[in-house]
């Protein structure tokens, strides 16, 4: 069924990236003008976002951050809020990637107050969903996927406030990946409960696949019906791959 979500291909560098890394973010400037039929972000460090908002000012690129604080101000030592990164000149942020669920204990609640942060900043949300190893060979994937939009988007998302990444967590960094079958069926579980809670606004929500995407696999993953674009990890630190995997639309 023909859509008119817009794709988008989104690259999260982690903690990774320098100042000399800008090299890499000029090329996609530079790049991002003749791609017509998707948008492009890249979401580096807080420390680079700055410069990265500055270095894509006016162009097709947008800048997005990786996490924020729930609060908008106050007495959160090395914490960053939704403000700032809005301040830096960040569209969108990323929240409750499985990294932050894992590493640093966040759970659906945590994330909701976070993508209610970047609304109040004006930021996009990126909310991250996935299942882990042990939750697919239990047979419960949709389980933990429903239990994870439930608690993690707030009321009232639109097409312009909210982004979903489906994110399983077996395949982030590893080289693998779900089978096309496997994708379609998170995937259109996904759609099916956007539209269930948000009504036609959940038609145009957009929902990234997320795990091992390199442009040798993107053409198929990105594809396959309700993937509306990628969420790349270590293949987006360098413009040519990332590129290449934005080369799946064409
Ligand atoms: C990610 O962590 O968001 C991700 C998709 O990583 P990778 O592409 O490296 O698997």
């Amino acid at each position: 069924m023909a859509t008119s979500r817009r794709p988008l291909v989104a690259g999260n560098w982690k903690m990774n990236g320098l100042k000399s890394s800008a090299a890499e973010v000029d090329q996609l400037v530079t790049a991002a003008g003749g791609l017509a039929r998707l948008d492009m972000m890249v979401c580096p460090p807080a420390t680079l976002v700055a410069d990265f908002a500055e270095r894509s000012k006016g162009s097709k690129l947008v800048i997005g951050a990786q996490d924020c604080h729930p609060e908008p101000a106050g007495a959160f030592t090395g914490d960053i809020a939704a403000e700032m990164l809005a301040d830096a000149g960040a569209t969108a942020v990323i929240v409750g990637h499985s990294e932050r669920r894992t590493y640093h204990g966040e759970d659906n609640a945590t994330v909701r107050s976070k993508a209610l942060a970047a609304w109040r900043a004006r930021l996009t949300a990126i909310v991250c969903v996935g299942e882990t190893e042990a939750d697919r060979e239990g047979g419960d994937t949709l389980g933990v996927i429903g239990r994870q939009l439930e608690g993690s988007l707030p009321d009232d998302a639109t097409a312009a406030n909210l982004v979903v990444a489906y994110e399983p967590v077996w395949a982030i960094g590893t080289g693998r990946t779900p089978t096309p079958a496997n994708v379609v069926e998170v995937h259109g579980f996904i759609r099916d409960r956007l539209t269930t809670r948000f009504g036609a606004a959940g038609e145009g929500i957009r929902v990234l696949y997320g795990g091992s995407v390199k442009p040798a696999n993107a053409r198929e993953l990105l594809t396959l019906a309700n993937v509306d674009g990628a969420l790349v990890g270590g293949a987006s630190l360098k413009a040519a791959e990332f590129l290449g995997i934005a080369a799946a639309y064409g």
